[in-house]
């Protein structure tokens, strides 16, 4: 494993990453892709945790503004993790690679139970171990849900895959002049208030010393060389250490 520099990782998916170029849903092409990304990691033993979002399928946030109970939203943004989870998992299969799905909420004939000791167990044993339907609680999102995951696992690194290469100083599609960060405080995401992670997963990371790196998983390799120390997108670091 000594090529790589992180042992444990915590990867978060957006549930829209799954969609590619659909409008909702799930690309089949990209879950394919992840895999062929995470695979040498995985071969070269390094521990791999997945929390993967649900915003394809379903918000809570969106509910409650067409009128549904907050709760009630999120409980089903919730269950449209498990739906993701399950889809990565059949992917790894198919690729080769073994991988449990563990839920936060209970449905024992499609998803073991999450329980953090056996959680490090399958990891410890090598398989990918995905983490689904969030903390389980209405009010979080699925970033504060790999926070937690990562803290509780005791990852090396949590790493943020989404559709933007990394942290900016604006939303960088809107402003093309937006100007990109190599490493940024957790303190100076929460002041600014640059939209990375929430606030509550932001602090979470913080609070624990969790570094959180953040690059886009449409660059092929990026990931893996991530995991090998290689500068890519942002790092999200503690105050002395920049
Ligand atoms: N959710 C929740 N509690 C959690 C995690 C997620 O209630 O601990 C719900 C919430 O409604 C959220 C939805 O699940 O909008 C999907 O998660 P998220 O929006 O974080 O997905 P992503 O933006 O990463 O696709």
């Amino acid at each position: 494993m000594s090529e790589y520099k992180y042992n444990r990782v915590l990867l978060k998916l957006s549930g829209e990453a799954l969609m590619g170029s659909k409008e909702f849903g799930i690309d089949p092409s990209v879950p394919e892709r992840i895999a062929r990304d995470i695979k040498p990691a995985y071969e070269a033993g390094v521990d791999i945790a997945i929390v993967v979002g649900g915003g394809n399928i379903f918000r809570g946030l969106t509910g409650a503004a067409a009128g549904m109970e907050r709760a009630q939203g999120d409980n089903m943004g919730m269950l449209a993790t498990v739906i993701n989870s399950l889809a990565l998992q059949d992917t790894f299969e198919k690729a080769g690679m073994d991988c449990r799905v563990m839920s936060a909420i209970e449905m024992r004939s499609v998803a073991e139970t999450y329980i953090r000791r056996r959680a490090i167990r399958h990891l410890e044993k090598g398989r990918i171990t995905i983490f689904a339907a969030g903390t389980g609680n209405p009010y979080f999102t699925t970033d504060t849900a790999a926070a937690l995951r990562a803290c509780e696992i005791d990852a090396d690194v949590l790493m943020k895959a989404t559709k933007v290469d990394g942290i900016y100083d604006q939303d960088p599609i809107s402003h093309p002049e937006a100007l990109k960060f190599d490493t940024i405080s957790y303190n100076e995401v929460l002041i600014r208030n640059l939209k990375v992670m929430d606030a509550t997963a932001t602090a979470l990371c913080h609070d624990n010393h969790m570094p959180i790196m953040v690059f886009s998983l449409d660059e092929e390799g990026v990931f893996d060389r991530a995991l090998r120390g290689e500068p890519v997108g942002t790092t999200v670091i503690e105050e002395d250490a920049q």
